[in-house]
C-alpha cells in the first residue's frame, strides 16, 4: 500500500478514467490569504483512494499481460540494438525500450543542467479530533493567515520571511487531515519549526486531537531541469516533469519543443515563488485568483501552451496591486532574463 496521502483536482483524475479512485470529493476549495481576504475555487478536490488505485493499475496490469520482476534496478547497459537490466537478484532483463520510472533520486538518467530544483516540504496528520471549524464541503486548499502567531514573536518573524501555509481536507466534523507546507524553499525549512508552527495554529484553530491515525514527513522536489535529450533512456514522472505517451526515443524536436517552453515558464515561476515573503506570497494568489479561471485552473494543472502563458503572466501584472508589480519588478526581472534566454537557446538547439 502506498504510504502518503494524496488529493487532486478531480476533473483530472477524471480525464484519466480514474474518478473511481476518488473516496471523497469536495465541490470547492477555499485559499484563505489573509485574515480578511478569502477566495472560493469552484473546481471539486478529491482525496485518493490508495487501494482503489492500486488495484485498478494492478488489474490493468495483469489483464495487459504486464509481468513483475521484484528487485532492484543495479545497472543499465546499452547496446546498439538492445538495452538490459541488471538487478539485485541476478536478473538481467533485456529490453528494447527503458522506462525509468525510479523516482526523482533516479541513478540512470543523466541531465545536461544542474538539477537546483526547490523542495516542498510539509508536515500532516490524519486525525481524529474533538471538533474544527472548517466548511465540510470545501477543501480547505491554501490558509495564509499568521494569526495564530501572534503570541509566537519568533514563530512570527520566521514566518514573515519563509512561510508555510495550513491544507486541510475535513472529512467530517470529527475526521481531519491537516497539513503544515512550505510551498517551495531553498534551502529547506527546518521540520522542527514547522511542526511548532502546525501546533500553533491548531491551538489558535481551536483543534483538539484525540488521536492520531497517520502522520507524514513530506519532501516534494519541484522543478529543475528536464533530462538529456536524446538518451537511451525514457523518463517518466518525478524525474523528468515531462511525461509522453509514446515512445521518447529519439525525442522530437516538433513535439517536445512546446512542452519545454512552458517547462521553463513553470521553473520561473518557482523561482519567483522563492524570493516572495508572507506579504509578497499574499499579494501574488490574490492577484492570481484574480486571473481568468481558464488560465489560473490551466496554470494549476499545468496545461497551458507557452502562449496562453505569456498571455496569462500578463494578466497577472495587469490585475497585481501596485506593490506586487513592484514584487515582480524587482524580484523576477533576473529570472526573466534567464527564463527568456534559456527559451532562446532550447529553440535554436531542438530547431537546429
Ligand atoms: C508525503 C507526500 C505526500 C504527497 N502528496 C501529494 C499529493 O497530494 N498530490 C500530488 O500530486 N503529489 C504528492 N506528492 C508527490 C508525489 O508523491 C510525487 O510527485 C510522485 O510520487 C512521484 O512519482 P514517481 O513515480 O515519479 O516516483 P516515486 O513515487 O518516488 O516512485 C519511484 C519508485 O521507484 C522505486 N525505485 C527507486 N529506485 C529503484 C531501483 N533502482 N530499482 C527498482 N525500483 C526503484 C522506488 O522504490 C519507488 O517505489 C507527495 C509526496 C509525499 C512524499
Amino acid at each position: 500500500m502506498w504510504p502518503n496521502n494524496y488529493g487532486v483536482w478531480a476533473d483530472e483524475f477524471e480525464s484519466l478514467g480514474l474518478y473511481d479512485c476518488l473516496d471523497k470529493i469536495w465541490p470547492m476549495a477555499s485559499i484563505f490569504i489573509d485574515d480578511e481576504k478569502t477566495k472560493y475555487f469552484d473546481r471539486a478536490y478529491g482525496r485518493v483512494n490508495r487501494k482503489g488505485l492500486k488495484l485498478k493499475f494492478l488489474s490493468h496490469c495483469a489483464s495487459n499481460g504486464v509481468k513483475f520482476n521484484k528487485a532492484k534496478a543495479l545497472k543499465v547497459n546499452h547496446e546498439e540494438f538492445e538495452s538490459s537490466i541488471v538487478c539485485d537478484d541476478g536478473t538481467m532483463l533485456k529490453a528494447s525500450l527503458i522506462v525509468d520510472a525510479s523516482g526523482y533520486t533516479t541513478n540512470f538518467l543523466e541531465y545536461d543542467k544542474p538539477r537546483n530544483n526547490g523542495l516542498q516540504i510539509a508536515h500532516d496528520i490524519l486525525a481524529e479530533v474533538d471538533s474544527h471549524p472548517f466548511d465540510l464541503d470545501k477543501m480547505h486548499l491554501m490558509d495564509w493567515r499568521d494569526s495564530h502567531l501572534s503570541n509566537e514573536p519568533d514563530l512570527r518573524a520566521s514566518n514573515s520571511k519563509l512561510p508555510t501555509f495550513l491544507y486541510a481536507m475535513p472529512f467530517d466534523s470529527n475526521f481531519v487531515f491537516l497539513e503544515e507546507t512550505a510551498l517551495v524553499n531553498r534551502p529547506i525549512l527546518s521540520y522542527t519549526e514547522l511542526k511548532n508552527r502546525m501546533v500553533a495554529r491548531l491551538r489558535h484553530l481551536g483543534i483538539q486531537v484525540r488521536s492520531v491515525i497517520e502522520d507524514e514527513k513530506c519532501v516534494i522536489p519541484m522543478g529543475g531541469p528536464l533530462p538529456k535529450i536524446p538518451q537511451s533512456l525514457m523518463a517518466i514522472g518525478g524525474n523528468s516533469g515531462l511525461v509522453h505517451p509514446a515512445n521518447g526515443i529519439p525525442w522530437l524536436g516538433h513535439w517536445r519543443l512546446p512542452l519545454s517552453l512552458p517547462r521553463e515558464f513553470y521553473n520561473f515561476g518557482m523561482e519567483t515563488l522563492l524570493q516572495l515573503d508572507l506579504d509578497g506570497i499574499r499579494r501574488f494568489f490574490d492577484a492570481f485568483f484574480k486571473i481568468d479561471a481558464y488560465y489560473y485552473r490551466g496554470f494549476m494543472s499545468s496545461n497551458l501552451s507557452i502562449r496562453e502563458l505569456f498571455v496569462m503572466g500578463i494578466s497577472l501584472f495587469w490585475r497585481a496591486s501596485n506593490d506586487a508589480k513592484m514584487d515582480m519588478a524587482t524580484k523576477s526581472s533576473t529570472n526573466m532574463a534567464r527564463m527568456m534566454g534559456n527559451m532562446a537557446l532550447e529553440a535554436i538547439v531542438r530547431l537546429k
